[in-house]
């Protein structure tokens, strides 16, 4: 059996389409679109390229944008009086600050300073807890976590009852995503387990699960054998593991063994064009919420 391949590009389509469509019925209703501020800190080549991604995304699907390109050696007290003047603003529905910071600036007073009703992010120790409260305090999801989600949904993945396995805990992908999946509500009430390098048995938890997330950021840490037949896995991995000598472009791989475990799973995020191409467009997800909360309209 080959698995269904679960696109992320083709997903992330359908949901920037979903977004423009309602970004015109804002405009018809109030006359207004959701903005969305982005911060950017210096002149980190990741951090440029994913930032003018953010910037054109938002454009594209109808939102004004603020840019702000400060300079390397910005003082963290005017980074942070800019923070404060966006979350005066009321015509402001999201502040994004693209991390990482320069050494000089507390990443984390940073994020704290944000007000949680304008962190498109979902970093706010307030969105935190709200996703760990769940339910309607939710806000905010965070965008790569939101997009597993959606991905996992959108394939027609029964998730009530499930249960999923997710390798690795880390604040923005592990930890989340894992919560999310356990709450009692829609698109969850799975009994999910969380593995990591402390792990006794990796391969034994992982054979269990009827939804494997995998996020450790080691390239081929999943073999196809640890897989459950007719599984869905989502490989939020993103390993460069060399350059292709024609193309000069970088390869990238996943944490699965995507080629043998393609054969296995029912399934199957590919590496690229699975989870990557869906985090920015959850980040649009959580601005226009943010603009539906401040004109009334949820
Ligand atoms: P991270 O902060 O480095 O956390 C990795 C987690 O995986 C840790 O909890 C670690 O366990 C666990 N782990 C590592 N090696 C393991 C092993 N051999 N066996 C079991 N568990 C292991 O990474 P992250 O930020 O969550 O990112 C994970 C991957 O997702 C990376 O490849 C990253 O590039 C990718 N990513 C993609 C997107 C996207 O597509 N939009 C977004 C975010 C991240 P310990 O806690 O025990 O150390």
């Amino acid at each position: 059996m080959t698995a269904k391949i679960i696109s992320g590009t083709e997903i992330r389509k359908s949901i920037l389409a979903e977004i423009k469509a309602d970004v015109e019925k804002m405009k018809a209703k109030h006359g207004k679109v959701p903005c969305l501020a982005t911060i950017l800190v210096g002149k980190d080549p990741g951090s440029v390229s994913y930032v003018t991604l953010k910037i054109k995304t938002a454009l594209s699907v109808g939102f004004h944008e603020i840019q702000d390109d400060l300079p390397e050696d910005i003082s963290e007290a005017d980074l942070l009086a800019l923070i404060e003047k966006y979350n005066n603003d009321p015509d402001i529905h999201g502040i994004l600050v693209q991390l990482p910071l320069p050494m000089h600036i507390d990443e984390k007073k940073v994020i704290n300073a944000i007000n949680p009703d304008k962190d498109v992010d979902a970093f706010h120790p307030v969105n935190v807890g709200r996703l760990m409260i769940g339910g309607d305090d939710a806000r905010f999801l965070p965008c790569t976590p939101a997009g597993i989600q959606e991905m996992i949904v959108r394939s027609g993945t029964q998730i009530c009852g499930a249960e999923v396995v997710v390798v690795g805990r880390s604040n923005i992908v592990g930890k989340p995503i894992a919560m999310m999946l356990a709450q009692k509500g829609v698109a969850a009430n799975a009994t999910v387990t969380i593995v990591h390098t402390r792990t006794k048995d990796l391969a034994a938890h992982c054979k269990r699960a009827d939804i494997l997330v995998v996020a450790a950021g080691v390239p081929g840490l999943v073999k196809p054998e640890w897989i459950k037949p007719g599984a869905t896995v989502i490989d939020v991995g993103v390993n460069r593991v060399g350059m292709n000598e024609v193309t000069g472009k970088v390869i990238l791989k996943g944490d699965v063994d995507f080629d043998a475990a393609k054969e296995i799973a029912g399934k199957i995020t590919p590496v690229p064009g699975g989870v990557g191409p869906m985090t920015i467009a959850m980040l649009m997800k959580n601005t226009l919420k943010s603009a539906q909360y401040a004109l009334g309209d949820l």
